[in-house]
């Protein structure tokens, strides 16, 4: 069973009239008051037409970055967000600079659209928002008539603008938390075999949940990435400078003995330091190199497991691909997915390398949260999404 079926989403309500408070993810990149990537925007937009031609009026919230102390106001101030919102859906867009106070609870009165200021202005002061605190999320509900979570990216978060303000009124998932859920969960629940699970990144110590969550289910486990490396000195093999949480040698031992699923590396793309413009591939590393992606071996024996797979989840880049000369693990597994392939990636820097690189079209779905996909990987259960009306 998927974890939406039984959960109320945008459609299943009547929304003419009603003040619809959606919590968006707008917490896109901002360099100098522009913005870099909008492609979060862009993926909210079809919740907030539905709301409005529907007869809504649309209310909505979303955090931006993290705000600590006072200087972190100006740096996180949603305000160009507003406007760009502006341009994409090609009507007036009301922000509001505040949380809280007589402006933000008259919004809807004259207004049909309204952002107001980022949900994490309430950190400031007791970290309101990020500790769901019941009067924030009282107060932000009683705004409202429906509440809605289109937020994927926070979902694994319990703040009090969606958990908070979920307790209070009824609730549904938008179009892009659906979108999320029909994707992932079939995926996890029932996928059709043989079932691959690729994990990269830098750490064996941020993956370990999904690990435990999926190494029965997988039929192979392949293991890339600068947390490869771990997995490789268990085994005793010489990783010269190569990344390593030695902390996690043991768990590797124990993982490897316990299952035969598990691919690692067999030659590595290496250099002397980092910065280095030489490259070289090796099956052996000495103790000067420093492995930065899987080598050509490793690519051609990825890609014969993939190639055999109707079912492939995808969480962590296999190599530092921000650099070119580390791109082409990566480059080549997202060359080698096909049409009849179900193919998960998961958010983050997965989701950029896949992105960047040009590959985005190969895919059947890119998570857009990180830590929410990963956790759903874990086979966590998302606060923002069980808090949601059944
Ligand atoms: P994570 O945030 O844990 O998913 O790790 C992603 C980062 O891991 C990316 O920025 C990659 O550049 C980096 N990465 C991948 N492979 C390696 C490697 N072999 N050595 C060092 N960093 C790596």
């Amino acid at each position: 069973m998927k974890i939406g079926d039984t959960m109320k989403k945008i459609y299943d309500y009547d929304l003419g009239g009603k003040k619809v408070i959606i919590r968006v993810d707008f917490n896109v990149p901002i360099k100098d008051g522009v913005i870099t990537d909008d492609n979060r925007i862009k993926k909210s937009l079809k919740t907030i037409n539905y709301a409005l031609e529907k007869g809504a009026k649309v209310l909505l919230l979303s955090h931006l970055g993290r705000v600590k102390e006072e200087s972190d106001l100006a740096k996180n101030d949603l305000s160009p967000v507003a406007k760009r919102l502006e341009e994409l859906l090609g009507r007036k867009v009301t922000f509001i600079n505040a949380t809280r106070g007589e402006e933000v609870e008259n919004a809807l009165n004259d207004n049909d659209l309204v952002l107001l200021q980022n949900t994490r202005y309430e950190d400031l002061d007791g970290e309101k928002e990020s500790k769901n605190d019941p009067e924030l999320g009282a107060y932000w509900a009683s705004l409202g008539d429906l509440y809605i979570n289109d937020a994927f990216g926070t979902s694994h978060r319990a703040h009090a603008s969606n958990v908070g303000i979920a307790s209070h009124l009824p609730s549904g998932i938008g179009f892009l938390v659906e979108k999320e859920l029909d994707n992932i969960m079939p995926v996890l629940e029932n996928p059709e075999r043989p079932f691959t699970v690729i994990l990269g990144g830098s750490k064996v110590s941020d993956k370990i949940g999904v690990i435990e969550n999926l190494i029965d289910k997988a039929d192979n486990l392949l293991i890339g990435g600068g947390m490869a490396y771990t997995f490789l000195k268990s085994k005793g093999e010489n990783i010269g400078k190569s990344l390593v949480e030695d902390d996690k040698i043991d768990y590797c031992i124990d993982l490897l003995k316990k299952s035969d699923r598990i691919i690692i590396p067999k030659d590595h793309k290496c250099a002397k330091n980092i910065e280095s413009s030489e490259c070289y591939v090796k099956d052996v590393m000495d103790d000067d190199d420093i492995a930065l992606d899987i080598g050509p071996k490793t690519v051609e024996e990825f890609k014969d497991v993939i190639r055999n797979s109707k079912t492939i989840i995808w969480n962590g880049p296999l190599g530092m691909f921000e650099n070119p000369l580390y791109k082409t693990g990566t480059e080549e597994i997202c060359k080698t997915f096909t049409k009849d392939q179900t193919v998960i990636v998961g958010g983050g820097d997965s989701a950029s390398a896949v992105i960047n690189l040009g590959y985005k079209d190969n895919v059947t779905h890119i998570s857009t949260g990180g830590g929410a996909s990963l956790e759903l990987l874990e086979g966590k259960v998302l606060p923002g999404i069980s808090s949601i009306s059944e």
